[in-house]
């Protein structure tokens, strides 16, 4: 059962050929015997999930089910769920149970999605190949001396393991699509404000955006169906309506136009990874696709943007976390400020600390104008680059991340060398643009991630372009010899 897509998954539950009860047993029993090799659970939740089974089984019955009624998936632990741990990865969330769900959580649970816990990241979601976890690092079940990719690498590896039919992940600067491809997966960061933030942990918010993880790009359809829209709780959400995904999945692509940045092609990029964007390339254009060189000219002052703007929003978001209202408080504090200073101290890992402490600078009277002010009319550049491409063309395409997944350790001491691998996934976020992360021919057995990046609500277009891709390969259906 595990090997089926959400969409057949849905299938047979309606048709009878399994419960959710059965579904979900069989899922948990494979967390329980596979994921001690991973780590990508922080927290299960059996009972629950058992309970929403049970539930979904009986909707089912009335006729009253959903595309995904009955549906066993997991969360990043990074949107709040009642009554369910949500640690952030880090020890200063480590024993926060929020009294309430995140709006991506509520919705899915009404759709009658079954949560089967809480998926393990990057601490504040900060890193790109999970080892900044309180929990300790996530293995990519390709090769498991090896990163899943960060942050959301515990929802990446547990769908490329096949532990969840699928799962949520956020995206600040690369975290659904970067791990979606190392780990061989579809992950599609949407456009800013189409999904709601309220309840999901705020790292930095004019850059963090829900999406979903799953195995095809027609399942990540029936996700954001019910993840997008509008919700009066979260001012940034956008009052746009949603398309019907799913009946945009079979638009024949003849004629759609894809540019590809030579800016995203050039010293840096792997050959092999390289090599299997060529490959795609050919499949696209045998559909009928259109391809054609485009410039995006600010690119390489992407990440340095991005180090200055999101280290400057965690730093205040992150200011809430005192050890007064909630989260990690030291012990016998002498007084307020050792309170502060201590719970702070203990709190938060090294990075978490690294970013707090670039944000505070940037943001400091006499480094305002010559860093943040900077950065922000940087980003501005950036967006205007995206404007004029889509003005030759509907989509952009280039590769997910520069290489393979790395060795675990690899680049934990070297912060440039890890911030340098969201190098084609930042600008997007910049931008506010929705991205999507598919996975292509493997190096060394290895995944790669093919990225299309559309214009803002373009996601309909994404997922068409993605799902005819997969119609026509069949590289988004290997699953990791351990875990088949
Ligand atoms: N790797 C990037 C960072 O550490 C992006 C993280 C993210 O998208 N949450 O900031």
């Amino acid at each position: 059962m595990h090997e089926k897509s959400i969409a057949e998954l849905s299938a047979g539950l309606r048709k009878g050929a399994f419960s959710s009860l059965e579904l979900t047993q069989h899922f948990l029993q494979r967390i329980e015997t596979l994921d001690p090799r991973l780590n990508s659970f922080i927290t299960r939740a059996s009972e629950t999930a058992l309970a929403a089974a049970k539930q979904a089984d009986q909707r089912i019955r009335q006729g009253t089910a959903t595309a995904l009624t009955g549906i066993p998936i997991a969360h990043k632990d990074i949107f709040c769920t009642q009554g369910l741990r949500t640690s952030c990865g880090s020890r200063m969330l480590d024993n926060f149970i929020a009294p309430y769900d995140a709006t991506v959580v509520a919705r899915l649970k009404e759709a009658g999605a079954v949560i089967l816990g809480k998926t393990n990241m990057d601490e504040f979601a900060m890193g790109s190949s999970n080892e900044t976890s309180w929990y300790g690092p996530v293995k990519n079940p390709w090769d498991e001396t090896r990163v899943p990719g960060g942050s959301s690498g515990g929802s990446a590896a547990a769908v490329a393991a096949r532990l969840c039919a699928g799962a949520t992940g956020t995206d600040t600067g690369g975290s659904i699509r970067q791990p979606a491809a190392l780990c061989g997966i579809t992950g599609l960061k949407p456009t800013y404000g189409r999904v709601s933030r309220w309840g999901m942990v705020a790292f930095a918010s004019s850059l963090d955006q829900a999406g979903p993880m799953t195995k095809t790009a027609e399942d990540a359809a029936l996700l954001l169906q019910v993840m997008a829209g509008f919700d009066p709780k979260d001012s940034t959400c956008a009052d746009e309506p949603v398309p019907d995904y799913t009946a945009f999945l079979h638009q024949d692509l003849r004629g759609l136009r894809m540019g590809l940045p030579v800016e995203y092609f050039q010293e840096g990029l792997d050959a092999g990874v390289a090599a299997s964007l060529e490959q795609a390339i050919a499949v696209f254009r045998s559909l009928g696709v259109e391809i054609q060189d485009i410039s995006l000219p600010n690119s390489p002052l992407a990440v340095p943007t991005y180090y200055v703007v999101a280290p400057a929003e965690c730093s205040s978001n992150l200011a809430r976390f005192d050890g007064v209202r909630y989260g990690h408080r030291c012990q016998d504090p002498k007084d307020l400020e050792d309170l502060y200073k201590r719970s702070r101290a203990e709190g938060f890992g090294p990075e978490v600390k690294r970013r707090i402490m670039i944000g505070t600078y940037v943001l400091s009277a006499g480094y305002y104008d010559a860093y943040y002010l900077k950065a922000q009319k940087l980003r501005q550049r950036i967006s205007e680059d995206f404007q004029r491409a889509f003005e030759q063309v509907d989509l952009i395409l280039g590769p997910t991340a520069p290489s393979t997944a790395f060795p675990l350790g690899e680049k934990i001491s070297d912060p440039v060398a890890m911030y340098l691998n969201d190098i084609y996934t930042i600008a997007t976020n910049l931008a506010g643009l929705p991205g999507i992360s598919l996975p292509i021919a493997p190096v060394c057995g290895l995944p790669v991630g093919l990225q299309l990046i559309g214009n803002h609500f373009q996601e309909a277009r994404l997922l068409n372009a993605a799902h005819q891709l997969q119609r026509h390969t069949d590289w988004h259906q290997a699953v990791p010899p351990g875990f088949a």
